[in-house]
């Protein structure tokens, strides 16, 4: 069964004895997706974590990886786009009645709550921080034709339209008979292959 909050820890074994520490290596099923626009790692995907949680005089300490596969969409040419996103985390929750936790708001420094901290917020900011806005299925993607909207990866080398201007058009259609040559420039003005 999915747990309700799987990003949530339980910090009663750990005690508050400073230098005192466990490890969490556990994977668990995101119950939404976590992400930017254009690419994320699916809700009900498997994300990975490899942590340390250390007792320090102010808190626990949480460090390690967060990490998951993710799909996305080429920002070019819409293609899928599959990966994997590792985040580091480092994050301190302070202990209730703690200083720090007198001297900061909640959205400054997390907060342990009934010996529970919530990763949910550190994990979802990491990975959007982690992720590309604008995925790219290669670096090189041409993308899609402005014209007809193909994809230039896939279409023919030197794919291009020759456009006609609509005020010559009129024009254009007198010489057809005369000239059957299309212009010898693309309007793309891409090199000869
Ligand atoms: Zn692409
Ligand atoms: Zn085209």
């Amino acid at each position: 069964m999915v747990p309700r909050e799987p990003f949530v820890l339980d910090v009663r074994r750990l005690g508050r004895r400073a230098g005192t520490m466990t490890e969490v290596h556990r994977t668990l099923v995101s119950p939404e997706r976590l992400g930017v626009e254009m690419v994320g790692i699916p809700a009900g995907s498997d994300v990975d974590l490899d942590l340390r949680l250390e007792s320090v005089s102010e808190g626990v300490l949480v460090t390690g990886t967060v990490s998951g596969e993710t799909a996305g969409q080429c920002s070019r040419c819409l293609d899928p786009v599959d990966g994997t996103v590792t985040v580091f985390l480092t994050e301190l929750f302070a202990y209730p009645d703690s200083a720090t936790e007198q001297t900061t708001d909640s959205d400054e420094v997390h907060r342990i709550v009934d010996e529970k901290l919530d990763l949910e917020q550190s994990i979802i900011d990491a990975v959007s921080l982690e992720l590309p806005m604008s995925p790219l299925c290669t670096t090189d993607c041409p993308g899609l034709c402005q014209v007809c909207g193909v994809r230039l990866a896939a279409a023919e080398p030197g794919h291009g339209h020759d456009i006609i201007d609509p005020r010559w058009a009129g024009l254009a259609d007198k010489f057809a008979t005369l000239d059957e040559t299309p212009p010898a420039d693309g309007p793309d003005g891409r090199e000869p292959a």
